[in-house]
């Protein structure tokens, strides 16, 4: 789609997803840490000590998302969690998880108001047993059920009653390439209009609301974009996710805007990133 627009996006809090471990119980073929996973390990102690102090030096709010692979699979997460829930920068800590583990501790994990709990529906791995656990869980956390859309999309959201739920589109990977029906994709642009995200176009004063479906065809090479989400990877490395080097030491750089170099955005990388010519 030509990219007619003058400015896009949202503005929003530094956003750090912090990957502390590369493994998980089970193996998408869709699986987004296909394009990351390096080592096939969980962050060690060391590593998390550096990571929790360079993070004291943000002076701004920031948000957290914890992630892996599975990152209840690092023995660590409760301390990880209780470090971050101390920083007063820290306004909201998101764990990122397939669910696969008890619910006791999930439980564990719910120490304090600024956590939340994204559970991610897996179609290759669901059950209704897992179903069965989040419906519990959602009556003591806060909790967003992610929705991985493909075909069984709409059977499962009839199941789901009222768990608040989010639809999220698979990205290519280096394994795996996306190729949605356009009548899937139609009947939820008509149906599902409140579970998918909406971005923010303007055309000089003029505002438009773009759905994510139809962002994925809109190039922003070239813009500025202001964006604020940070990788952290399992060796500790602080990178923003559309450039490929490492931050300083004291993360001066990270409200800095940069100039898009790609085709086209996605979700991955943010299309919510405030962005303009
Ligand atoms: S549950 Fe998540 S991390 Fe695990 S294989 Fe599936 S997509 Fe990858
Ligand atoms: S691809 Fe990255 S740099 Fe380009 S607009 Fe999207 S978020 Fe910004």
């Amino acid at each position: 789609m030509q990219n007619k627009y003058t400015k896009a996006g949202i503005s929003h809090n530094i956003v750090f997803n912090w990957y502390i471990s590369d493994i998980c119980q089970y193996h998408c073929s869709y699986c987004y840490a296909n394009n990351i996973s390096i080592l096939n390990t969980k962050m060690s102690k060391n590593i998390e000590e550096l990571v929790i102090k360079r993070l004291y030096f943000v002076k701004e709010d920031f948000e957290i998302n914890i992630l892996g692979g599975e990152p209840t699979l690092n023995t660590r997460l409760k301390n990880i969690i209780q470090n971050l829930n101390t920083n007063k920068y820290c306004k909201k800590i998101n764990i990122i998880t397939n669910f696969h583990k008890d619910i006791d501790t999930y439980r564990e994990l719910n120490i304090s108001n600024k956590i939340y709990f994204t559970i991610s529906y897996h179609p290759e791995y669901y059950s209704k047993k897992v179903l069965q656990k989040i419906k519990k869980f959602n009556t003591e956390a806060n909790i967003i059920f992610l929705i991985n859309v493909d075909n069984s999309v709409f059977s499962i959201i009839d199941e789901i009653g009222d768990i608040p739920y989010e639809l999220n589109f698979l990205t290519n990977t280096i394994t795996f390439s996306v190729n949605y029906d356009n009548k899937l994709l139609s009947k939820i642009k008509d149906k599902y209009t409140t579970h998918i995200g909406y971005i923010p176009h303007w055309i000089e004063n003029t505002k438009y609301s773009i759905n994510e479906m139809d962002c994925n065809t809109i190039s922003y090479k070239g813009w500025h974009c202001l964006n604020k989400t940070i990788d952290i990877d399992i060796l500790g490395n602080f990178k923003n996710i559309c450039e490929n080097k490492n931050l300083s030491i004291t993360l001066k750089e990270i409200c800095e805007p940069i100039i898009c170099k790609y085709e086209y955005c996605d979700s991955c990388k943010g299309f919510y990133h405030e962005k303009w010519r």
